[in-house]
């Protein structure tokens, strides 16, 4: 089999809820669906949401870009059951490039699973993680008040969730000890509890922040410093009380052995899309279960295409099982807790990871069990950004 061509479709996917970061508003979630094309008929199918230049460093327009400049070398002719070697032809070939090596990763994965006839997390190990834990995040993108995480925290408790995390670094310290505060005082000990402060604190709030919610039971602080700051992660380890977590200080495979080496980390945060795909991902894991750091899977918000992807990813690895994972991105799109009482009908794919009483499942079905819904495809593509089609 040979890869004969790849086109990379922008799609501005809305939100069902209107969404606001930093007091602007956000049309929808900024993506882009890659499809690969094989001389067999078989096409694979992936999807990066572009949402957060601030996470990975990448636009809509620099995967795509990417894709364009090493697809006619290291991708076009070549066969696509490789993906070892085609993952790291393109992490050779060029710097800074995990999040369009991701959607190819993905692509290939749902072709090597479609020519097979088996899930991707079959071609992964297996299924190791029948049923996923989830963890919601509250704040995404918006500013909350406690009467907010409040109703927020028991409606997501009445869904059968255990596990939140509360993005913090928006407002004040003292405004995200009222949420923190208000969380527990109306869930107790029912919900595990994780705050995330994208590298927004410097050390010295850090400190204060972290020591002043020691008392609420934090499961982890996710990257309460900037992502350079290797060794301000290590002293507040050794100053607060609460676990530490790396997410954007954790990118490439030394990232994770440099923090490891400097023990400035209790837990790590994935994604796919930041680490280059699921064969990346596998090794980072096994790194990350070779210092014993749990490792929690986030999302680039993309529709069902990028959360089916994910699930397979979750569900194959018997390590990312140990911790509640926040794959989630279909769920946010859409504004829901769960996919079987409200089936989702309106989505990139016509498949949806079923999702009940706060645990997700992966699709059945070959390769990634996911079908596009075409009609929508035309719908969602940005407009004034054409697609970009190599080969052909
Ligand atoms: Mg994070």
């Amino acid at each position: 089999m040979k890869i004969t061509k790849i086109e990379c479709i922008p799609i501005t996917v809305p939100y069902t809820r209107a969404r606001q970061i930093r007091g602007q508003p956000v049309p929808g979630s900024q993506n882009v669906l890659v499809k690969v094309h094989t001389d067999e008929g078989i096409t694979g199918i992936g999807e990066t949401g572009a949402c957060a230049i601030s996470y990975t460093g990448d636009s809509a327009e620099s995967i795509i870009g990417f894709v364009a400049a090493v697809a006619p070398k290291l991708l076009i002719g070549q066969d696509p059951l490789n993906i070892e070697k085609l993952v790291a032809g393109m992490d050779a070939g060029a710097k800074y490039s995990n999040q369009a090596m991701a959607v190819i990763d993905c692509c290939l994965h749902d072709i090597a699973g479609k020519k097979l006839g088996v899930p991707v997390y079959q071609l992964l190990g297996g299924l190791s993680n029948a049923t996923i834990e989830l963890s919601w995040v509250l704040g995404y993108g918006t500013f909350l008040t406690p009467e907010d995480v409040a109703e927020r925290s028991a409606q997501l408790l009445a869904a059968g969730y255990r596990a939140i995390k509360l993005k913090v670094g928006r407002g004040t310290v003292e405004e995200d000890i009222a949420n923190v505060k208000a969380i527990r005082d109306t869930v107790g000990d029912r919900l595990r509890l994780g705050i995330d402060a994208n590298g927004t604190w410097d050390y010295f709030d850090a400190l204060h922040a972290l020591r002043k919610m020691e008392k609420y039971d934090i499961l982890m602080c996710e990257q309460p410093v900037p992502w350079r700051e290797i060794d301000n992660l290590a002293r507040l380890r050794q100053k607060v009380g609460i676990p530490i977590c790396a997410d954007e200080s954790a990118t490439e495979l030394a990232h994770v052995l440099r923090l490891i080496e400097r023990d400035a980390v209790d837990a790590l945060f994935i994604k796919l899309a930041k680490v280059g795909g699921m064969v990346q991902a596998q090794k980072w894991v096994a790194i990350a279960k070779a210092a014993g750091l749990p490792v929690m899977c986030g999302c680039m918000v993309g529709t069902g295409l990028e959360t089916a992807w994910q699930a397979h990813f979750i569900a194959a690895s018997e390590w990312m099982g140990h911790i509640e994972q926040e794959n989630l991105g279909v769920l946010i799109i859409h504004d829901q807790l769960e996919t079987v009482k409200e089936p989702i009908t309106d989505d990139l794919v016509r498949e949806i990871p079923r999702v009940e009483n706060g645990i997700m499942y992966a699709p059945g079905g070959p390769g990634l069990g996911v079908t596009l819904n075409d009609e929508l495809v035309e719908k969602f593509r940005t407009r004034g950004k054409p697609a970009v089609v190599i080969g052909g």
